[in-house]
């Protein structure tokens, strides 16, 4: 049982490091908190609660967490202050041992994170009226089997619903199934709640978020086309879109649903990785080029208007400069609209580190650098052959005298001038025509049907 009386009128700060899954994970104990009393605190107020919840994807990544939590509860010094996410899991002790860290909670604690906050909360409080100085300190990361269920609204328009968490995958540079745990995910029945109820809000776009989505199912014994179709029923949510989804993990099946589905988006984002078939073996990835080229064709070939962003890692361990162009080459052969490249970083205690072979951080530059430069070329390929087409645009936040944007369903970025802009299209799906480029190539521009 938590007792909400000792929160009342208190006043919280929140940090966010990482993925839309500690995003949507944040808004959820922030929401839970203003439940229970407990106020965002403006940027010059001081918080009587931080909370901070970590990422781990790279070195810089670590480093960053670090220098948030110090800055925070310096910022703070009266200051409650709470550590969680995959950082606070995988070095749980170096985060303990930072100056006015108070809680530190693994990925398991996260499901049950206001009570361990309340627990503490009321042992700080008593300690405090005591002596002034108290400070409760715990380190909790157990083996991860729980789930933080967290639907949250991202930009007034959108949600992001955790729909799994978790890995069994064990890539050799990944340190996700060591922060996040097993695979697992809960069942249809609660998600379709979940998304009635952002309906319900006003909700017009979910985003499906999770570790390995397409993994969903392992714990409830259901599929994720099955999740598919039901969230597909739900009245009032427009539009769907699946945050990143495992090439093998993308079924044929899957595929030609979302083509003919009420509101599943022709917009898919699918981790590659690497285009190079010897890569791909060293990461210990589950796929080929052949399959992911299959995948690719497939859908482009039922959705030929189909957004397709894909996720490459440069520089990885035993990336030999031929391995580097096989992978250029197969990138630019496939018909795939932005890539999302990731620089490789060293983890401690993954497998890949015991592959030889290093690529030098200047050259690894390089590589991005050459990525990017394709990706900006498809993209405006891709923007470019949809100028004159009609599409139906969801908007985001109006607000007089700005530019508003908004999306196509196929995620074409596109932007209002401000003498188009009307209150009443605020979170409204509009007709337009696309024009042409804004400015700066970001988006296109629209008139209104
Ligand atoms: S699929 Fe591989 S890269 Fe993705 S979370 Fe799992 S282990 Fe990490």
């Amino acid at each position: 049982m938590i007792d909400t009386s000792s929160f009342q009128g208190k006043k919280a700060k929140y940090y966010t490091l990482g993925c839309k899954l500690n995003f949507s994970e944040t808004s959820t104990f922030s929401r839970t908190l203003y439940n229970m009393g407990v106020h965002e605190a403006k940027k010059d107020e001081q918080a009587d609660i931080c909370l901070i919840n970590t990422c781990s994807v790279t070195e810089v990544a670590d480093h960053k967490c670090r220098q948030i939590i110090s800055r925070m509860a310096r910022q703070n010094p009266n200051a409650f202050v709470v550590v969680t996410g995959c950082y606070a899991q995988l070095e749980s002790e170096r985060v303990a041992q930072i100056e006015g860290v108070d809680l530190v909670l693994g990925s398991n604690e996260k499901a049950d994170l206001i009570q361990y906050l309340s627990d503490a909360w009321n042992k700080f409080e008593d300690e405090m009226n005591e002596e002034g100085t108290g400070k409760y300190h715990s380190v909790k990361t157990k083996d991860i089997v729980t789930f933080q269920p967290s639907c949250s609204r991202g930009n007034r328009t959108r949600y992001f619903l955790k729909v799994q968490d978790g890995c069994n995958y064990f890539c050799t540079y990944c340190t996700i199934p060591y922060a996040r745990g097993f695979s697992r995910n809960p069942d249809i029945a609660s998600l379709v709640a979940q998304a009635e109820e952002a309906a319900r809000e006003g909700g017009k776009e979910i985003v499906l978020t999770g570790v390995n989505i397409g993994d969903f199912g392992r714990t409830t014994g259901e599929s994720f086309l099955d999740l598919v179709k039901a969230l597909d029923r739900v009245e009032g949510i427009e539009r769907y879109r699946i945050s990143s989804l495992e090439p093998d993990l993308i079924d044929d099946e899957l595929i030609r649903y979302c083509a003919q589905s009420r509101a599943f988006m022709p917009h898919f984002h699918i981790p590659l990785q690497s285009g190079s078939d010897e890569v791909l073996k060293l990461m210990h990835r589950r796929y080929d080029t052949a399959l992911f080229a299959h995948k690719i064709n497939l859908i482009k070939e039922i959705m030929p208007d189909a957004f397709i962003g894909v996720d490459v890692m440069v520089g990885c361990r035993g990336e030999v400069p031929e391995y580097f162009d096989d992978c250029y080459n197969f990138l630019s052969s496939l018909p795939i609209t932005q890539l999302h490249v990731f620089p490789y970083s060293e983890r401690p205690g993954t497998a890949a580190l015991n592959i030889s072979y290093a690529v030098d951080p200047r050259e690894k530059k390089r590589r991005a650098h050459k990525l990017l430069q394709l990706s900006d070329e498809m993209t405006h390929k891709f923007y470019a052959e949809h100028v004159g087409q009609e599409a139906e645009v969801l908007l985001e936040k109006a607000v007089r005298g700005k530019k508003m944007h908004g999306f196509t369903k196929n995620y074409i970025r596109v932007e209002l001038s401000p003498t188009q802009v009307k209150e009443e299209y605020d979170n409204q799906i509009v007709k337009v025509r696309l024009t042409e480029f804004n400015f700066d190539k970001s988006a296109l521009k629209v008139e209104l049907l």
